[in-house]
């Protein structure tokens, strides 16, 4: 059976990983960086003791030609070869970003940033698949990226996935609640981790620190996203379904109401996640800013499954209408 170019360039990048793991004795997530810088570089850069491993992998990387794959070709290959590595073990908060959200990212990005280059932030960049996701849906654009990550593995494979998708991202291994050295941006986009900010002496520079005890670390992310955006800027997070029903979600939405304007909040269905309690929503808000208006009505959808064709095209059109007689700037 022939195969396609996805699952011909998977191939290449799980046996030259496997190889390496085996040589290194290294972890596979960490072979998959190695092997997407050797593309990257064309040339082995780790000293290979196995002469017939040496000889396997340069017979590998000789057969590949990258440049008769498209972007997207790229990017969901390297995102198969991710997600197997990540059954390896990864944390729940540390896991890639999938296609559907970032497909539906995209189509929101699209619809929202109206001008033809822009430079969209994510200060929780992981692996880089949601934001080179949305970038190559933008590709008669001129996007430039900007990602942070704390975790030194995924900040590499953004690194490997931008550079093979050649796209303009500008990458940052910090936490990205500490002070950021970047210009403010048009957009930031972020699939936010859940939880706590271990860093209570940091989260005391934050409106949304916790007057007792730690603070949420997802709603400091909203705090220092918006802070980093122009006004009239857009900022798209993927948030958990209760977030404005925890006990700190006051403070939350009363910070919100002074900075922001919520645009839309759009429900994903349940059958994304692996549980119920696991659900998420898209969060749309636009910076306040001088020539910026509030719209008429937030935009409230429940997505119906994304293979439901009919209902999720009917929504389209809702959102559609509703873009044209809200979106201020
Ligand atoms: N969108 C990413 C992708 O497609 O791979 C996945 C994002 S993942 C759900 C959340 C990310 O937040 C993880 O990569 C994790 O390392 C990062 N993170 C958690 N705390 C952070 C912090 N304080 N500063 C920067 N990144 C952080």
């Amino acid at each position: 059976m022939k195969t396609t170019p996805v699952e011909e360039l998977f191939n290449v990048l799980n046996e030259s990983a496997d190889l390496l793991q085996q040589e290194l004795d290294c972890t596979y997530l960490e072979a998959l960086a190695k092997t997407g810088e050797n593309i990257f570089q064309q040339s082995i850069l780790q000293k290979i003791e196995s002469e017939w491993t040496g000889k396997r992998l340069k017979k590998i990387y000789e057969g590949l030609n990258l440049d008769h794959f498209s972007k997207e070709e790229i990017r969901k290959s390297f995102q198969l070869a991710i997600l197997k590595g990540m059954k390896e073990s990864v944390q729940p908060n540390h896991q890639m970003t999938p296609d559907s959200i970032g497909m539906l990212f995209g189509y929101l990005l699209n619809k929202f940033m109206k001008q033809n280059s822009y430079r969209i932030l994510d200060p929780v960049v992981g692996t880089g698949n949601l934001l080179t996701a949305v970038m190559n849906q933008e590709l008669n654009k001129q996007i430039e990226g900007i990602g942070v990550d704390i975790d030194d593995l995924l900040i590499k494979l953004a690194y490997i996935n931008a550079n093979l998708q050649e796209h303009p991202i500008e990458l940052f291994n910090q936490d990205s609640l500490e002070h950021l050295f970047i210009e403010k941006v048009d957009a930031v986009i972020g699939d936010l981790p859940v939880g706590y900010y271990p860093n209570d002496i940091r989260a005391a520079d934050y409106e949304l620190k916790a007057d007792n005890g730690h603070s949420y670390a997802h709603h400091l992310f909203i705090e220092q996203s918006i802070r980093h955006v122009r006004p009239g800027g857009y900022l798209f997070f993927l948030i958990p379904n209760g977030l404005f029903e925890s006990e700190q979600a006051k403070k939350l939405h009363e910070y919100m109401m002074k900075n922001v304007y919520i645009q839309a909040i759009l429900q994903l269905p349940e059958s994304l996640f692996k549980n119920k309690q696991n659900a998420k929503s898209i969060l749309i808000m636009q910076k306040q800013g001088e020539q910026v208006k509030q719209p008429k009505e937030i935009l409230l959808v429940n997505m119906p499954s994304l293979t439901n064709g009919s209902e999720l095209e009917k929504i389209l059109i809702k959102m559609d209408r509703w873009i044209n007689e809200n979106k201020s700037c």
